[in-house]
């Protein structure tokens, strides 16, 4: 069967279409500047890409393009739309109810929009091209993938802020969690790695990239995550604070006479790496600086490996112990220096990397890191959101 991953931006809609009987990405691509001007780029393994100025007013025009290109007799790979056995969305939020990839059904669709209040980035333009979808391609189910599914075990005292309850029952203030489905793919992996049974494993993923998340994962069932009712929390990112002092936030609104919208701007978009190293949100930038001897550029490097530590350590007492550590994303799968120093002065926990693996391993691999005297695994695993994706989809359409 053929599934098609959808991963609808505000501007950009990506694609992927999924032989999942070869388990192989058969066509891929990205339209961006939807409601601007609108271009595409579509790949096919082994082919020339094909890139093009189109005119995207909407995500309805984004996905007819898409079905356009995959069917082209010369740019396709398929003959015909009813190819498709079923289409899988990438949704960053279900909220409280969507606890489960599912079919998407109206009442779900309703409730997505339900909870625009606490998800106003990435709700609308997953809800677009969910309805571009089901406009355009009537007979094919269309699956819902939430990022924030994983997180539905985590136990009430961990989900809940230690702020007046009245704001959880009102607002829905709680933790959520984020890059579910990449914490779910990679703790999948390790498990498949060792041999073992998610049921008794303690893992402790770290999906470090542009967005950074931890997520501690007990005999298959995740505990505990770094990100919370909002994609903020947690470590110090490209560009977003992570955690700090909330008292923080109200000092700086009254010192600067900025608004809460600005403030949100300072968090998010001015913060982290960025702002700590005033040189870059890129962590290659920021390392070529910190090399160059610029010590604020070190600093916000110290700063996210402190951090990471933080959490790892917190996890391991959270579960009692920790059989796998896993890196993944951007960061964690490519800057060894970094995984070398996140692990570093860990032996009291049993964590201990071969360096000699650690910067040999090839880029894309996933690869077991541990020292022979390690007694926790640490290993780099790439993450594959879309394939997990097409794999839900797959299920649940065969069921
Ligand atoms: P996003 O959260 O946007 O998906 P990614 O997971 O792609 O982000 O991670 C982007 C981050 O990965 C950037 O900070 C980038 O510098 C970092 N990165 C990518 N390749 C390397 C590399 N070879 N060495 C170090 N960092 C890298």
């Amino acid at each position: 069967m053929k599934i098609l991953v959808v991963n609808a931006g505000s501007s950009s809609l990506k694609y992927q279409l999924f032989d999942m009987d070869k388990g192989e990405v058969i066509a891929k691509g990205n339209c961006e500047r939807i409601g601007v001007d609108g271009a595409v780029t579509h790949k096919r393994p082994g082919k020339e890409d094909y890139r093009a100025s189109v005119a995207l007013a909407s995500h309805d025009d984004a996905i007819a393009l898409v079905l356009k290109l995959l069917t082209d007799p010369e740019l396709g790979v398929i003959a015909d739309m009813s190819e498709i056995g079923a289409v899988g969305h990438r949704v960053a939020h279900g909220g409280e109810k969507l606890r489960k990839s599912g079919i998407l059904k109206d009442e779900d669709i309703e409730y997505l929009y339900s909870i625009v209040n606490i998800n106003p980035l990435h709700g609308p333009p997953a809800i677009k091209g969910i309805e571009a979808c089901r406009r355009i391609m009537k007979d094919i189910p269309q699956v819902g993938v939430f990022d924030t599914s994983f997180y539905g075990q985590i136990p009430d005292y961990a989900y809940t802020y230690p702020i007046p309850y009245e704001y959880y029952e009102k607002y829905r203030i709680r933790r959520y969690g984020f890059h579910g489905t990449s914490h779910r793919y990679v703790s999948g992996k390790a498990a498949e790695m060792l041999g073992r049974d998610l049921s008794e494993l303690k893992i402790i993923t770290c999906h470090i990239g542009n967005g950074s998340s931890i997520s501690a994962i007990k005999n298959g069932v995740c505990i505990d995550t770094s990100m919370g009712f909002t994609p903020q929390e947690g470590l110090p990112m490209g560009t977003r604070s992570g955690s700090l002092d909330p008292s923080v936030i109200p000092f700086i609104m009254q010192n600067e006479g900025i608004s809460a919208k600005e403030m949100d701007d300072v968090l998010n978009r001015k913060s982290g790496l960025l702002g700590v190293s005033g040189v870059s949100s890129d962590c290659r930038e920021v390392i070529d600086a910190a090399n160059a001897g610029n010590d604020r550029a070190r600093l916000a490097l110290d700063m996210l490996i402190h951090y990471t530590k933080k959490i790892i350590g917190s996890y391991v007492a959270e579960m009692n112990g920790v059989d796998v550590i896993v890196f993944t994303a951007g960061i964690g799968e490519n800057d060894r220096w970094l995984r070398e120093r996140i692990t570093a002065d860990m032996d009291a926990l049993g964590v201990k990397i071969d360096c000699e693996i650690n910067n040999t391993c090839p880029r894309g691999q996933a690869t077991d890191l541990s020292a022979p005297d390690a007694r926790v695994h640490t290993m780099v695993i790439p993450t594959d959101e879309e394939y997990m994706i097409a794999l839900d989809t797959l299920s649940l359409v065969n069921a």
